[in-house]
């Protein structure tokens, strides 16, 4: 290993020890392609890790750490953190990547190991508050959890008694498997309503209009050609994961195309970058399906087995011959427009570019994997096409599920078993989905203000969670006019780890924790494979290694600061005192007969109901909830791939029925 004059001198006067002992790992794993990580502790060190503290050097001064398995909070990838407890002080001093995260493989953003910063905020809000005097007069006065949920649970039922509407839930980022779509079913509410209206619901109704499930998989790591649009890593919202896949697939040779008006740091590494004038996307997508179509580039066995050519002839050229070939000849017909001089005129880019873009594209065959989430597909009218049009390149490929493709999301994605399903509500929500906007994908949240202020609705209760329009929405004032409205939102209570402008015009600001401290199931399609992922809030864990009782996390974190799983678990057992309202019956342990669930029975359930996981964790000597709090994560699926061409068993065959339309 080489060695630096300043490491050869301390080392020859003995003020650094053994440098040349040291394994010369630069050898033994040169960068030549992408590889596993090789430094970190292993998990059998993880009760007591020992290292130096950098600050005392140099005396060798040693720290003793429990190190706990979290995920983190500061996007959707949910990326795995290891959380370093000091043991002597029982704090957490830093966050790492953990390595037994399938999604993130020990790798992090630059927010993950910032959660430090989050956690050890002096403005964070430790304590329930509620308002004092007029509501957005920024006066408080700190109250107990128990005459939080009192209040609010009182509130609730009061409004359950007379409608299934007025109760809603309005969340920016959920961070759970279907947590909290559950409690408002046992509720029996229709009050569900979320930011994907202003965010990604262009991309989704695009990918929903081909094969209904509304999000792209890409498997970036083994693609020829990696195509993005929009897309600053961070746009595309699997910023890490599907970064160190990129990079895995460029470093085995994958071309990269960007497509984005920015010189974004990901447009900065592409083989070529196309500065796109912003909603043009679809026009330079359409151009090259026509070059792939005229140069005969297609797929043909994908296309003639998995697109529904034949009624397309039959719906739209009834006297037509139903051939293939006819179908082709048709397409042609129909894009004789999207010429490239046409796309680069909408583009303001080359035509040449686009022509050579979509012979790259086109050669790619099934290893093109391609992503569009917000910019593009949101940001312009007509954005939804975005999605389509791109995906289009995908089905004339032949790339949509294929190893090195793009498979639908529900394919790489993990569903828990729940201990309990309540059933859907008998309601609608006017202030969601109003009836007018048939063809909105995800909840009409964008104009919640204006609606209300046309008298179509009020609240009675309203929760935001880590949700703040009165900043992001573009509309701001309008949503300050609303909650400044107690006819009109009755009582809103925001659950929030931190001040927010949203919060302000709370009557009750309620703390829930960072990604450290709290309980959720995790799992997204970052790769070709499903994964879940258990984050959790450490002191807790670590309170149990050390032997010591925990009922409710707030008992361990920061002040007072709790997590949503218990508190909705404790409010929906107060909204129904005395059973009659039906709810209690959801929120049964499914271990202890006629008792109330805890959190731990929530995921043991669910653990134990999750395929391969009880198997793989009796191997470690562990139950499945013990083995998810030792490792943080686990490998459902390692590769999904062409489950089209999954063969359908006799039975569900001959159970299967045709619905009227087909
Ligand atoms: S990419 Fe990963 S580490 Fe970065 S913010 Fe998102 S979840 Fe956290």
């Amino acid at each position: 290993m080489k060695r630096s004059w300043i490491e050869t001198f301390s080392e020859s006067i003995g003020l650094i020890s053994k440098i040349s002992d040291r394994p010369d790992w630069s050898e033994e794993f040169a960068m030549e392609g992408p590889r596993e990580l090789y430094k970190y502790p292993e998990p059998s060190e993880w009760d007591d890790f020992m290292e130096l503290d950098s600050q005392s050097w140099p005396e060798k001064k040693e720290r003793h750490y429990s190190i706990v398995p979290t995920t983190c909070f500061n996007c959707e990838s949910a990326c795995g953190l290891l959380a370093y407890i000091d043991k002597d002080t029982n704090e957490v001093r830093k966050f790492e990547g953990n390595p037994h995260h399938p999604g993130s493989r020990g790798r992090n953003c630059a927010k993950g190991p910032a959660t430090i910063n989050q956690i050890n905020d002096t403005e964070r809000i430790l304590y329930p508050l509620k308002r004092k005097s007029e509501r957005g007069s920024g006066e408080w006065v700190r109250i107990t959890w128990d005459q939080a949920l009192d209040e609010i649970s009182e509130k609730i039922a009061a409004s359950l008694k007379k409608s299934k509407e007025k109760v809603v839930y309005h969340v920016g980022r959920p961070g759970h498997e279907g947590y909290a779509e559950r409690v408002l079913k046992a509720w029996g509410v229709d009050g569900h309503n979320s930011h994907t209206n202003i965010c990604s619901a262009g991309a989704r109704t695009g990918y929903a209009l081909w094969h209904k499930y509304d999000r792209p998989s890409p498997d970036h790591t083994n693609a020829e050609v990696i195509l993005l649009a929009s897309s600053h890593l961070e746009t595309g919202h699997y910023f890490n994961p599907h970064a160190q896949r990129i990079m895995e697939g460029m470093m085995k040779g994958a071309k990269l195309i960007v497509i984005d008006p920015r010189l974004s740091n990901t447009a900065s590494m592409a083989d070529e970058w196309m500065p796109t004038y912003p909603g043009s996307e679809s026009a330079v997508f359409m151009s090259m399906a026509k070059i792939i179509i005229d140069e005969e580039m297609y797929d043909r066995h994908y296309m003639e087995n998995w697109v529904n050519w034949d009624e397309y002839l039959k719906n739209l050229h009834p006297n037509d011959p139903v051939e293939f070939d006819q179908f082709i000849k048709r397409l042609n017909e129909e894009w004789a427009e999207y010429t490239p001089e046409y796309a680069a005129k909408e583009a303001q880019i080359d035509a040449e570019q686009i022509v050579r873009v979509a012979r790259i594209v086109g050669k790619a065959g099934s290893k093109l994997s391609t992503h569009v989430w917000r910019g593009a597909s949101i940001g312009n009218l007509g954005g939804w096409q975005v999605a389509r049009t791109l995906h289009l390149l995908n089905v004339l490929t032949g790339s949509v599920g294929t190893e090195g493709g793009t498979s639908p999301s529900e394919w790489n994605k993990f569903h828990p078993k729940f201990f309990d399903t309540p059933p859907s509500p008998d309601a609608w929500n006017e202030l969601a989905w109003p009836k007018e906007y048939t063809l909105n994908h995800y909840e009409m949240s964008q104009i919640l203000p204006h609606l209300i202020k046309d008298g179509r609705g009020s609240m009675d209760v309203y929760f935001t969670r880590v949700f703040n329009p009165v900043w992001t929405f573009p509309d701001g004032f309008s949503w300050i006019e609303m909650l400044s409205d107690a006819e009109k939102v009755g009582c809103h209570i925001a659950l929030t780890p931190t001040w927010n402008e949203t919060a302000f015009f709370a009557d009750y600001v309620l703390p829930m924790g960072h990604a450290s401290e709290r309980h959720d199931l995790n799992s997204y399609e970052t790769q070709s494979g499903v994964w879940i992922a258990f984050r959790q809030p450490v002191l807790r864990e670590k309170a149990r290694r050390d032997g010591k009782e925990v009922e409710f996390t707030y008992e361990v974190n920061p002040g007072e600061v709790w997590e949503e799983d218990e508190f909705w678990i404790e409010l929906s057992w107060r909204i129904d005192k005395d059973g009659d309202l039906g709810i209690r019956k959801h929120f049964m342990s499914p271990y202890r007969k006629g008792e109330k669930i805890n959190i731990d029975e929530y995921y043991q359930y669910i653990f134990e109901n999750t395929n391969g996981l009880p198997e793989t964790a009796e191997k470690e000597g562990l139950t499945p909830l013990e083995y998810m709090r030792k490792f943080g994560a686990y490998l459902v699926d390692s590769e999904v791939y062409v489950k089209n061409e999954d063969s359908i068993s006799d039975d569900v065959m001959n159970s299967a029925t045709v619905k009227e339309n087909g």
